[in-house]
């Protein structure tokens, strides 16, 4: 099992290897700029050539860069669009100049418009942003949503369609726990964890799958509210997430965690219940106090 959590830039994005390192991931993701800021600057090249070195010495991978969370791609509005397009292109510089393999973006909103005309915006503004950019292997990876509000791909057909009009682009898919969950697919059930995988496989395909964002969920199933919750802790429940990264189908894949950081050390204890959750149960794993977190969703839709 290859897993991680999304670690902080804090101090600079060679600062994010170390971190990932120090609490013991095989593979991490982060943001590449402040993922909040329109502005945002861009790494120094001495960085991200320290990040690369780091990141090879420590045998860290994959690495995921997760987009801005401004991005809306699929905007109605021409100004949202075109600023969408031009951060959207310095996102993929960013990584590009990191070395990392993945961009992780969520597919938008279409506020204000239809949802098919938003798909093809989407898919529209990712090429003109990739225009003439060597990716050497970057692939850009859309990733199902809760649906909250307007946003597109709560339905992994809708991915999949995303996917199939993106196809001249080095494109993947990216699978949120938490947002299948509150998106309605009912992955705290045996039965329901199978039928889930089964309508991946048929509308996205798995092997389209390259990352897990495993995210236990503290909203409710189907209630289309992006709120993420500590491995265990949340609606889909420690069971429930013992069988799905033990799952044959899904085992293979890289794990990454964006799970709050409430109190120190709260990232080393979700991946060692990933660990112990893979390696059969957590049998002997000290129960964790029940708490409420301060900080919500590191990754709203
Ligand atoms: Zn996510
Ligand atoms: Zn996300």
């Amino acid at each position: 099992m290859r897993v991680g959590v999304h670690t902080s830039i804090a101090g600079g994005v060679e600062n994010a290897v170390d971190h990932a390192r120090r609490i013991g991931c095989d593979t991490f993701q982060m943001f590449s700029a402040n993922p909040r800021g329109w502005k945002a600057a861009d790494p120094e090249p001495e960085a991200c050539e320290r990040f690369r070195r780091a990141r090879a010495a420590y045998g860290q991978n994959p690495v995921a860069v997760h987009a801005n969370y401004l991005l809306n791609l699929a905007s109605a509005q021409p100004v949202i669009r075109r600023m969408s397009i031009a951060a959207f292109r310095r996102e993929l510089g960013r990584a590009l100049a990191l070395g990392a393999d993945y961009v992780v973006i969520h597919p938008g909103s279409a506020r204000g418009g239809e949802a098919a005309s938003a798909r093809a915006a989407l898919v529209d503004s990712l090429a003109e942003a990739a225009r003439d950019l060597p990716l050497n292997g970057l692939q850009i990876l859309v990733e199902n949503t809760a649906g909250q509000g307007s946003a597109l791909g709560r339905r992994l057909e809708e991915v999949a369609e995303i996917l199939a009009a993106a196809k001249g682009l080095p494109v993947g898919a990216c699978v949120d726990t938490a947002h299948l969950f509150a998106a309605g697919y009912p992955i705290h059930t045996p039965e329901g964890l199978e039928e889930t995988l089964r309508a991946l496989d048929q509308t996205v395909g798995l092997r389209n799958v390259r990352l897990i964002h495993a995210n236990d969920s503290k909203s409710a199933f189907g209630s289309r509210v992006d709120r993420h919750e500590h491995i265990g802790k949340g609606w889909i429940g420690k069971e429930a997430f013992g069988r799905l990264v033990r799952h044959p189908q899904l085992a293979s894949l890289p794990f990454i965690c964006e799970t709050p950081v409430d109190r120190p050390g709260d990232d080393r204890r979700n991946l060692r219940m990933m660990r112990a959750l893979a390696a059969g149960g957590p049998a002997g794993f000290p129960a964790l106090p029940h708490r409420r977190s301060k900080i919500g969703s590191r990754c709203s839709a």
